[in-house]
């Protein structure tokens, strides 16, 4: 019975919404808590170190001791936005997924990591559903470049800095945030600016970007290009009498790579901004 919980400070789960929600009585109405699953970064924001390190320290001295599992597909953009090391956040955890596709860029997705036997049993279930895979190393040879290149390499950092410029960008022209911008995510607040997805979506396609919704997901593609299409489509959908005049825009001559583009996984409201080649 997986019990969701939603952080009392709006931001992230602290070990106070977790103990508020664990079942640690041995009452044989309930399901006890035996795994506690956080996931970073979330929406785009960041867990912080300590706050994972509090969950995982409770948890482990609980009897018995109830695991941790992060699903860290994005863990890397918490990782180069500065909040802590790999190797910190992963003491926290039994076992952490990490995505090469979405910022990364590689092709297939993610990995679990854990101790041996917890892999041994993953690749045991694994190979029951058919998900073998032989002479593995042309695809891996991908997820090594997307982790030498794009995340060692600098290139996902320097997407925060183009989310960031979007995001300013947009707070410039006079729209607000629904969420801060810590990593690689823009959430456009649509409601405040009384704008439909579909009116959205239809001035991304007179700049000729594809839009999904007001979550705008930037990876190491995007050119300044698609960036100054996004601040007309801003200009469209912003209400005249709340525009600023001026309000950011592209700066610097760079150009990005070939790679994946951010796709929205799960929800519906990805953005994908693509450069012409
Ligand atoms: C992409 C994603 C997944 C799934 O990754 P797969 O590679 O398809 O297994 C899980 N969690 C989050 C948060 C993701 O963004």
């Amino acid at each position: 019975m997986p019990v969701a919980i939603s952080p009392a400070n709006g931001h992230h789960v602290t070990l106070d919404d977790v103990k508020k929600h664990a079942i640690l009585s041995d009452d044989h109405h309930f399901a006890p808590t035996r795994l506690i699953c956080l996931e970073n970064t979330l929406g785009g924001t960041v867990i912080p170190l300590k706050d994972c390190q509090e969950i995982a320290q409770w948890a482990r001295a609980q009897s018995p001791p109830i695991a941790m599992h992060l699903d860290g597909a994005r863990l890397w953009e918490a990782v180069v936005a500065g909040a802590g090391s790999l190797h910190d956040y992963c003491a926290c955890f039994d076992s952490v997924t990490v995505c090469f596709s979405k910022g990364l860029g590689a092709p297939i997705g993610s990995i679990i990591c854990s101790r041996a036997p917890f892999v041994n049993k993953a690749r045991h279930l694994r190979k029951m559903m058919g998900g073998g895979l032989r002479q593995a190393g042309v695809i891996t040879a991908a997820a090594r470049v997307s982790v030498e290149e794009t995340f060692v390499g600098g290139q996902l950092v320097a997407t925060h800095t183009r989310a960031r410029e979007v995001a300013s960008m947009w707070e410039g022209k006079g729209g607000r945030l629904a969420q801060p911008t810590e990593t690689n995510m823009v959430w456009l607040d649509l409601e405040d600016v009384n704008c439909s997805t579909e009116k959205l979506v239809a001035a991304g396609v007179k700049e000729g970007l594809k839009l999904l919704g007001g979550r705008i997901v930037v990876h190491y593609q995007v050119c300044d290009e698609a960036v100054e299409k996004l601040g007309r489509v801003m200009d469209a959908i912003l209400p005249t009498q709340r525009r600023k005049v001026g309000g950011g825009g592209g700066e610097g001559g760079e150009r990005w790579g070939e790679g994946e583009s951010e796709g929205g996984w799960g929800g519906g409201d990805g953005v994908i901004l693509c450069c012409s080649p």
